[in-house]
């Protein structure tokens, strides 16, 4: 099957509702640039640096998602053209952000990453980590960021049951949360769903999809 083929199958699979994130970590240039032919224009990398060499070289109408664990001190290289940040898990971070945003004059979309797997190996905050940073004092500072909703990856496993709990638990998660609402936070976004499991967070309500290996082929490391 061509990259092609294999968007086109996704495409197809999912409604206009849904966004799709290319998760073009570890693609070289030219294969991202097969998947932009291909019609593809959002993508998602977990590296800020890659990311940002792979925004120097390729077009600028590419959405550029970061979906990968945030190292506070380079949040500063992708303030200038980053479109959605998927993984803040710290008012810290939302600071950080916020700071840099100001620097280029922009608001910087943001997701809170919320932790559903059960296994201890995924980052995320807990409900109550979430709730204490949306009723803070110092988020109404954070002029420069806008949170748009939040993302959860769920348990590396095969079981549909086990998958399909936790993304209903981050849907349930979210929704107890959109009472915090407010002029620096509106939720509409919830990614959720990889290659493996991107079918069943569609039906848990999932608006947002990151997949990489069905579209590029397995990669050789995370
Ligand atoms: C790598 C990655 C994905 C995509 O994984 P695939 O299984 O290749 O679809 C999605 N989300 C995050 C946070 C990732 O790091």
């Amino acid at each position: 099957m061509s990259l092609k083929n294999n968007l086109e199958l996704i495409y197809n699979s999912i409604s206009e509702q849904v966004k799709l994130i290319a998760v073009s970590k570890t693609q070289s240039v030219p294969v991202i640039m097969e998947a932009y032919a291909a019609g593809q224009r959002v993508f998602g990398e977990n590296k800020i640096q890659e990311m940002v060499e792979k925004y120097q070289q390729l077009p600028k109408d590419i959405e550029w998602h970061m979906i990968g664990h945030l190292q506070t001190n380079k949040v500063k290289y992708m303030a200038e053209f980053v479109h959605l940040i998927h993984s803040v898990d710290s008012l810290k971070k939302l600071q950080e952000i916020n700071k840099q945003a100001l620097k280029y004059n922009r608001i910087i979309n943001c997701l809170l990453q919320l932790k559903i797997a059960t296994e201890d190996t995924k980052f995320g905050l807990s409900i109550d980590e979430a709730m204490s940073i949306l009723s803070s004092e110092e988020l109404k500072n954070l002029q420069n960021v806008y949170i748009q909703g939040f993302m959860g990856m769920a348990s590396f496993t095969e079981d549909e049951i086990t998958i399909r709990s936790e993304f209903k638990q981050l849907k349930q998660y979210a929704s107890n949360l959109a009472c915090y609402q407010s002029p620096i936070f509106n939720p509409t976004i919830l990614s959720m769903g990889m290659s493996s499991d991107y079918l069943i967070a569609i039906e848990e309500g999932s608006t947002m999809i990151r997949v990489g290996s069905a579209i590029f082929g397995e990669r050789n490391y995370i």
